[in-house]
Formats: structure tokens, sequence, C-alpha cells
């Protein structure tokens, strides 16, 4: 079958190897002059930085995993790292397992000891969908939901939890479903986070060495039936005549090309809402305490608007110079923000508030990140329902919409789409 595949990020790269897996040729066009998408690491004085995902979650044997291998990407497992939470104005360490966090600060003693209940909650049927807050708070209790569940939601979607479908995590459905999340994550084992050597943007850069047709710098602006059942796609100054195109597109670029081809389809999809978020990245004296952590996010009451910041120095030491450490603060997303945020002296205080040993930077860069992560808003079950049914034959759309907001969702997603 002649396929094109619209959109060159890891998810159209990742969808045209598996479909020449199984001996298909599938073109891919890309409307940027490199592929990545938001997976892109960017040069910066003597090392480097992501501008989308700083690390993929690993474990041995998954769809991740197989990916890796068979396209040779080496990459660094640095370990678990420590964590903290910014609450109760300082960084509070998140313990390792569950039964630390009894003897931790974060949560009262009630719902220390709710939370503990979890492998003893019944399962609750998949329909009607559920609010993430709501989930949370039945199975963990509302302590969690309420005390820890903004600050780990806020560094993953950039959105507080309570406007959220619980399908925003696909993973605490699949965990649920096998009895109790305790259950799920003990059967589905610990994932780490890793980095390609080089940087994330090596994973879709190897894709795309091993594909015999990546186009890049081509937007394809429109999308035609033909007569005999197949698809006319025309962009920069290109047409293809295909049976099958995959928009590997954020919702509203595939809502965009769809129009009155599939109205309720493309209805669907663009009222999937997408968050911005502003990256600070800055280079520092290297602090004992922090230097081999993973990172902190702040209790979104108190951060107003500043989610939280990693270490990527300790994750990827490529992306530093030798004695520099290296942090990728976010701000905003769906969240209210202060307007000392728009500047970096306005983070760099509020960094300040929460590590006062932080030395002045000896480097800072802003990227900014529009309209880069889907808001999966409670609702969200039935929009990719309607999404995908009203899509014509031909025509697939595959997402972290679609999928889950991590890369792994999308590889572990696109693994069951093509087999
Ligand atoms: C700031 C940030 C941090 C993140 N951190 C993590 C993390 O640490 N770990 C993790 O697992 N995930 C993380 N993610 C999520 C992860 O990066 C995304 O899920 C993933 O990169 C999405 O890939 P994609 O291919 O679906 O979409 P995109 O990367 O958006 O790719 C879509 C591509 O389609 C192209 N395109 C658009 N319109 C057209 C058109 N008309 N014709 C042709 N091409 C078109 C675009 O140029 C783009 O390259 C992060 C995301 C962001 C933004």
């Amino acid at each position: 079958m002649s396929t094109l595949i619209l959109g060159g990020g890891v998810t159209g790269l990742a969808a045209a190897w598996h479909l020449q897996r199984r001996g298909e040729t599938p073109e891919v066009w890309e409307a940027q002059e490199t592929v990545g998408g938001w997976m892109k690491t960017l040069p910066w004085e003597g090392g480097h930085l992501e501008t989308g995902p700083q690390g993929v979650l690993w474990q041995p044997g998954t769809a991740v995993d197989r990916l890796f291998k068979a396209i040779d990407l080496p990459f660094n497992a640095p370990g678990k790292g420590a964590r903290w939470v910014g609450k109760g104005g300082r960084l509070v360490p998140v313990p390792a397992s569950p039964f630390g966090l009894l003897a931790s600060p974060l949560m009262p003693l009630s719902a220390k000891l709710r939370m503990m209940l979890e492998p003893f909650i019944s399962v609750r049927p998949a329909e009607p969908e559920e609010g993430l807050t709501a989930f949370i708070a039945r199975r963990l209790g509302p302590g969690v939901a309420s005390e820890l569940l903004p600050a780990m939601v806020a560094g993953i979607l950039a959105a507080p939890p309570e406007v959220l479908s619980v399908d925003a995590i696909p993973k605490l459905r699949q965990w649920e479903a096998t009895g109790s999340l305790v259950n799920g994550v003990r059967k589905g084992g610990v994932s780490h986070m890793v980095v390609p050597e080089g940087g994330m943007g090596q994973l879709p850069i190897r894709l795309a060495a091993r594909l015999p047709a990546v186009r890049t710098g081509i937007r394809a602006s429109s999308l035609e039936r033909l007569p005999d059942g197949r698809w006319r796609v025309t962009g920069g100054g290109e047409i293809r005549e295909v049976e099958r195109v995959v928009l590997a597109l954020p919702a509203y670029e595939a809502a965009a090309l769809l129009g009155s081809l599939a109205p309720a389809s493309a209805v669907a999809l663009a009222a999937i809402p997408y968050t911005s978020v502003d990256l600070w990245h800055s280079r520092h004296t290297p602090l004992p305490e922090l230097k081999d952590g993973f990172g902190f996010l702040i209790h979104p009451p108190e951060g107003r608007g500043y989610l939280g910041s990693l270490v990527p120095s300790w994750m990827d030491p490529q992306s530093a110079p030798d004695g520099l450490m290296q942090l990728r603060s976010f701000v905003g997303g769906a969240f209210p923000k202060g307007p000392d945020l728009d500047r970096w002296e306005g983070l760099f205080a509020r960094l300040k508030g929460w590590i006062p040993q932080l030395s002045d930077p000896s480097a800072v860069r802003h990227e900014r990140a529009e309209k880069a992560i889907p808001r999966p808003e409670l609702g969200h079950r039935a929009r990719v329902q309607a999404a995908l049914e009203g899509l014509p034959r031909g025509l697939d759309w595959l997402s972290n919409a679609r999928f889950g907001p991590g890369v792994r969702d999308i590889l572990e997603g696109l693994e069951t789409w093509s087999a």
C-alpha cells in the first residue's frame, strides 16, 4: 500500500519505521527544515539544550527498548536521581518508595494512611470517563489528590489536574485494570528516564536515517479524495497521490487539513486544547545538594506559574561544559502566572527563593514551546473516538493526544497500531 505520512516528529517517523518493517515504503513529509518536531537538541555554548523531551521512560523488554535496540541508539541511564517537591516554602525530598512517604512531611498522616488502602479499593468500570483528580482521590485518597498530584501533573502536562481526564495519563487506567495501581506498577516494573547519547534529538535523526523517503521543508496544505478512492496531497510545490495518508500531527493541524473532508473528525480534533510553556535554561556553579538530582516540581498554589526545574546536566552530562550545572525551568503552561515570570530576573528571584545558595548564571537562554502539549480535558475520550470514527477510509491520525503525553506512550501506542 502506498502511504504518505504527514509530520516528521517522533510519532510520524516511528510510524514510518513500523510500516517499513512490514515491507511498505512510506514517504514522510515534514514542514520544518529538520525532523523531530518538539524532539530536537540544539547546540548551546559547549553543550546543548532540549526543545522538548528531556528524557524518555525506558525499561528492558518494552517498546522503547525494542526501538532503541533496533536502531542502535546508545543512551545514558543516570539512575533514579533525587527529586523534590517545593511546598511550604522549601524543597521537600520525594521518598523513593511509597513506604518512605509515611515519614515524609509532604502530606498529613491521615492522607498517608488512606493512601496505603489503595490495593483494597475496588476497580471501577472504565465508563463513564472519570476526571484525573477524581480517579486519584478514589484510589489514593483526597490527600494525595490535593497535596501531591498537582505538582506531578504540572511536571508532565503543565496543567491543573482538576480540568483533566484520567485518560491524560493512560498508564493509570491500565494499572487499575490489573486490580490496583500498586499491582499494576509491580507487574509492569519500574521505568527509568534515559537520554540518547548526544541528546533526545538523536532519536528522530537515527529514525530518519533508516527511512528511504523523509522529505523536510514540505508543509502539506491540502488533502483531496480522488474518484478512485485514493488521496491527493499537495504542499510545498509537491503533489502525491496515495492509497493512505497518516496525519502524524497535533490535533489542531490535523483538523485544519481535514476540514470539510471529514467534518465530524475535524470538529472533534479542533476541540482538543493545547498548552504553551516557557522554558528557561541556565548554567550555574554546581550545588552538592542538587547536582546529582533529577529536579524539583513546585506545588502549583505556591508556584504561581513557576512549575519547577530539572537538572539536565545530571541526566545528560554532555548538555553542559565540565564544572557547570544546567537547570531547565518551566513557566506558565495552563496556570496563571505573575508578570515577574515574563523576565529571567523575575524567575531567578523565584529560583533563589527555593534555592538561596544558587549562584548567578553564567549563561541563560529562553525557548517558547507554543501549543506544544495536548491538554486532555474531561471528555477527551469522546473527542478522540469521534475523531477516529469520523475518518474516511485511507486516512488515519496518530499523535500524543491519542496515545498519551510521553514518548513511551507514543511508542507503545504505535506498536499496537502497527500490529
Ligand atoms: C517542553 C516539552 C517537554 C517534554 N518533555 C517530555 C519528557 O521529558 N519525556 C517525554 O516522554 N515526553 C516529553 N514531552 C512530550 C513529547 O515531546 C511529545 O509527546 C512528542 O515529541 C510529540 O511528538 P509528535 O511527533 O507526536 O508531535 P510533534 O513533535 O509536534 O511533531 C509533529 C510534526 O508535524 C509537523 N507538521 C505540522 N503540520 C504539518 C503539515 N501540515 N505538513 C507536514 N508536517 C507538519 C511539525 O513541524 C512537527 O515536526 C515534552 C514535550 C514538550 C513540548
